[in-house]
């Protein structure tokens, strides 16, 4: 706003001008608002590749640069599992490659740094489980050497001089150097908000890969674990479930994969983690559907419905913690996370039932197909029947994203035990609806309260998909963690809440690059339709004012876009849009420009939630 301020009054009678003619021209980026006109926003997206400790002769370049993508356009997933399109999201990347060895001073002194850094302690279970695998080509030996994975993170960041603008990946590899160690990376300084339970600690969350919680650096080492999460430890063909990269020492003649499927690996890897994954990402959810009206608050209400009776749901939420972690990713919104609490009444009880498979009644509305047929549809279509008693009203601008939270007993769960909550959709064109979140003694006693699983679900809500499942551009194929993408599971490995690791409750960098993206591209494409609206409506005179500080605010929105400075840049784009919508408010025009963009694009598989992923022990 500071800016809009100092410029405005001089730059008022260009833009007014700019505006008045620019309705017949093509779409140009190097302005603010065109209006009526659909934009697609270009940005090149540099990828550093720095492979530390790898031999040049070892990494077949030739495999991994082909593998590499050269462009990503994001896609509102969800509405893909129905056969439609969604909405077009305005965007269009093109990468940078730069592809480089580390040279022997720096990996001397990242290694060293690892020596001194790492904190001894014994075989995690997952080594332990590796050596009593029948074909392992060596024993891991202790004590191994515990990492923090943020002060590696941080080192990275810190100390390569080679560092470029744009995305890094290092791939480390410490096996056979002078020194080397076995070792693992952990995160431990976070611990549940509800059970004060430290996942960090627990063997499975030892990790051989992190990056993304402040910088957009992510490191991949096999020459770490082996580790639990990727299920890298298992080299047996009896325990091998799909594709994944097992330790770097068996690339190897005797060992689980060649050494000449080095470089594919990786290139694998790089590709379908770290880009599709990580770096740049397509939405679950189109978030502009979340958008409140200009004046209106972005609220999470969480109705608490208890039916375990030896505990209260509330004793495991704290929605002010809630509230600040989706206040630190979206301040551009005022955000209220309301919370309500009942005994859960005998309509939300069978609902619960019909869903967990512990009550059969075809009766109810989870039956017809379409646009059901499964128990899952029972909690959305009984909800969305009965929704006023359950969520209050708030204002009329407000956008309220609905949480439903069972405080459930464990035999009320049925063939859903283990499931924490999901974020369901509408069940015709994959439009994000009610969330529904789970609690109960078991997943409790395993560490699992409300508020790391609400930020997570409403994460879903608002647009964002796990670091293990995404969509690849170029190939047009949507995948998850299993399988031949089973190595996908390593992009848990990362800092955000939307991961299964459970070891931050914080949306981190990557999750806040792609989001901000995203609303850009929405909110700029809204602005447009909407000012396109407000000319053809033959009063647009009158508010010329406001037109042209939107106009303005657009213009600053492309260019904290181009400077990779994501966050004004949605912050702007959003200016512009309640701007414009003031405008058009104010002489009531019609709106059908704006109608259009908004819907939907013309055509099942359901997803089926977030689940406690390991035995419950
Ligand atoms: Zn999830």
């Amino acid at each position: 706003m500071r800016l809009l301020r100092r410029l405005l009054p001089h730059a008022l009678p260009a833009l007014v001008l700019t505006l008045a003619v620019s309705a017949p021209v093509a779409a140009d980026q190097s302005r603010g608002l065109n209006p009526g006109r659909f934009e697609v926003l270009d940005q090149r997206i540099p990828v550093n590749v720095v492979f530390i400790g790898y031999d040049r002769q070892a990494v077949d370049l030739e495999t991994f640069r082909s593998l590499l993508p050269a462009t990503y356009a994001p896609v509102v997933r969800y509405p893909q599992f129905y056969g439609i399109s969604g909405r077009d999201m305005g965007l269009a990347y093109e990468f940078a490659y730069r592809v480089e060895f580390a040279d022997e001073r720096f990996t001397q002194r990242f290694f060293a740094f690892l020596t001194r850094s790492g904190v001894a302690g014994p075989l995690t279970q997952f080594q332990a489980n590796y050596n009593a695998q029948v074909t392992n080509v060596l024993d891991v030996t202790g004590p191994v050497l515990y990492l923090d994975a943020l002060a590696v993170e941080r080192y990275l960041e810190a100390n390569d001089g080679r560092r470029r603008p744009g995305y890094t990946i290092y791939f480390i590899n410490w096996f056979g150097h002078p020194g080397f160690r076995f070792h693992v990376y952990a995160k431990t300084d976070e611990v549940d908000p509800d059970t004060q339970a430290n996942f960090g600690t627990r063997g499975s969350r030892q990790m051989i890969a992190w990056g993304g919680s402040t910088s957009r650096t992510w490191f991949y080492d096999l020459s770490a674990g082996p580790e639990s999460w990727t299920n890298n430890w298992a080299v047996d063909a009896a325990d091998v479930e799909g594709y994944h990269m097992p330790p770097i020492w068996e690339y190897a003649a005797n060992g689980f994969r060649p050494p000449a499927d080095l470089g594919f690996d990786l290139g694998l890897v790089a590709r379908l983690v770290a880009i599709d994954l990580l770096f740049t990402t397509s939405p679950l959810y189109d978030p502009i559907v979340t958008s409140p009206e200009p004046g209106g608050s972005k609220v999470a209400h969480v109705e608490m419905l208890d039916e375990d009776p030896s505990s209260l749901g509330v004793d495991f939420i704290n929605t002010e913690f809630m509230k600040r972690e989706l206040r630190k990713f979206q301040p551009y919104y005022p955000w209220t996370v309301g919370l309500g609490a009942r005994s859960v009444d005998a309509g939300a009880k069978k609902a619960l039932d019909i869903f967990a498979g512990t009550v059969v009644d075809v009766s109810e509305c989870w039956a017809p197909y379409p646009p059901f047929g499964t128990p899952f549809a029972q909690l959305f279509c009984y909800f969305d029947a009965n929704l006023g008693t359950y969520i209050p009203s708030y204002g009329g601008r407000d956008y309220v994203g609905e949480i439903l939270a069972y405080n459930a007993q464990d035999t009320s769960m049925g063939t859903q035990f283990g499931l924490l909550g999901f974020a369901d959709d509408n069940w015709v064109n994959g439009t994000q609806t009610y969330v529904f979140m789970f609690d109960y003694p078991t997943v409790r006693q395993a560490g699992y309260g409300f508020t790391s699983t609400g930020v997570h679900e409403f994460g879903h809500h608002l647009g964002m998909s796990h670091p293990h499942d995404g969509y690849d551009s170029e190939w047009g194929v949507d995948f998850g963690p299993s399988g031949q993408t089973e190595f996908a599971w390593s992009g848990d490995e990362s800092a955000t809440v939307m991961h299964y690791l459970h070891l931050t409750t914080a949306f981190g960098r990557f999750d806040k690059d792609n989001l901000y993206r995203w609303e850009t591209a929405g909110y700029l494409n809204r602005a447009n339709a909407l000012a396109g609206d407000v000319l053809q409506s033959g009063d647009a005179r009158r508010v010329w004012l406001l037109l042209a500080a939107a106009d303005l605010a657009a213009w600053g929105a492309k260019s904290s876009f181009k400077a990779w400075d994501y966050l004004n840049a949605a912050a702007s784009a959003r200016l512009a849009y309640t701007l414009v919508a003031a405008a058009a408010g104010h002489i009531n025009a019609a709106t059908p420009t704006l109608t259009s963009a908004l819907r939907p694009l013309p055509g099942r598989r359901h997803p089926d939630g977030c689940w406690v992923r390991e035995p419950l022990r």
